[in-house]
């Protein structure tokens, strides 16, 4: 493959059809960092709304690193991978005290930052700061493993180091950044996991997958494990009009966020056994459990969720903060100020609606 050719071919189509997206064309490193860490594992089309009204709420380093912990993850409420909100917070703060308020440029410096890997650091440094670093995300790989017919499994040492190795190959020195894009936008677009538009690709002269026609085995994808399904409960314990709801622990799934207390069901065990069990290690009181408020599915990547949660009443001494970090009695109207995952957005919006027992699925 002549690399210039490639590289050329690649960027005149970009040049020409390039996706129009908020953060395209921007230089400035944060709006660069923000868009990067919104679309690891999420799609532009969702990344979108919340880039710009993230934007519009916290437009600068500054802004961002004054801001309060809920008020942010409030802002990513729906984005999913809540860790991601908290290091972008933490980040912003660290660059407020450690680099006057200014994004750093070097790529190990940016590495170093929590929540930037070695996919985002390059295309911070390439984009904004037009650093000759190549990026390399799932859509780059399939495009390489294609390509170049990289028959080695996704994930496994020896596909990792021909990517890294081709990467470098054909990355246009000086145009990193569109490059990079580019490459992105091909993946996304054109050579895409199933029916690739070959016929409209430009850079089809150059895949050698497309020439032996095993464009749908490549890349070849590791052997699939089986996605675990949790059964989970949730305690809706409602006193006086008001909600007890709690804010998980820091770190792990959805840390920070706010919840319906309760937790998985154990093998062996009942709804009612579960809940009474959650709710003493969570909140130290003991609760009878009640009628079913409503049952909610969601999928998260690695693993799926049924949750029912039921009325619960509280038997025991007054609840407090043992496993959970905060906890606080709400209106049913004040359950929207506090930011919660998929399942309990969906519990709020049964109370909220007040309907009869509710089945949901996200
Ligand atoms: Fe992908 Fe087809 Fe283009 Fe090859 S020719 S890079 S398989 S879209």
């Amino acid at each position: 493959m002549a690399v210039p050719e490639f590289s050329q071919a690649l960027l005149a189509w970009y040049d020409e059809d390039s996706r129009e997206m908020p953060w395209r064309g921007l230089t400035d490193p944060y709006a660069i960092w923000v868009s990067e860490i919104m679309l690891q594992q999420t799609r532009v089309e969702t990344v979108r709304p919340y880039f710009l009204r993230w934007m519009s709420l916290f437009p600068d380093i500054k802004t961002l690193g004054l801001a309060s912990e809920r008020d942010v993850l409030h802002a990513w409420e729906g984005l999913g991978y809540y860790a991601r909100a908290r290091n972008i917070l933490k980040t912003a703060r660290m660059i407020h005290n450690e680099f006057a308020g200014k994004f750093p440029t070097n790529i190990e410096e940016i590495r170093r930052l929590p929540g930037i890997g070695t996919y985002t650091a390059a295309a911070i440094a390439s984009i904004a700061f037009g650093a000759d670093e190549a990026t390399i995300d799932g859509n780059i790989r399939r495009v390489l493993a294609r390509v170049k017919n990289i028959p080695e499994p996704l994930g496994s040492q020896e596909a990792e180091e021909k990517f890294r190795l081709v990467a470098g190959e054909i990355l246009p020195k000086g145009k990193a950044g569109e490059f990079n894009q580019a490459m992105m936008d091909l993946g996304a677009t054109i050579c895409t996991p199933k029916q690739p538009k070959c016929e409209t690709c430009p850079v089809q002269r150059f895949c050698l997958a497309f020439e032996l026609g095993n464009q749908a085995e490549r890349p070849v994808n590791p052997e699939k494990a089986v996605i675990p399904h949790f059964q989970v409960t949730a305690a809706v314990i409602q006193r006086q009009g008001r909600f007890l709801i709690a804010m998980r622990p820091s770190g792990g799934l959805l840390g920070g966020m706010w919840e319906f207390p309760g937790g998985k069901v154990e093998p062996g065990e009942s709804d009612a056994e579960a809940l009474v069990r959650e709710i003493h290690e969570e909140l130290g009181t003991v609760v009878k459990v009640g009628e079913l408020v409503g049952s909610y599915k969601h999928a998260y990547t690695h693993f799926r969720v049924t949750l029912r949660a039921y009325r619960c009443r509280i038997i025991g001494n007054a609840p407090s903060t043992l496993e959970a970090k905060e906890m606080c009695w709400v209106s049913v109207e004040e359950l929207a100020d506090f930011p919660m995952g998929k399942i309990d957005r969906m519990i709020s919006q049964t109370l909220l609606e007040g309907t009869g027992i509710s089945n949901r699925t996200s």
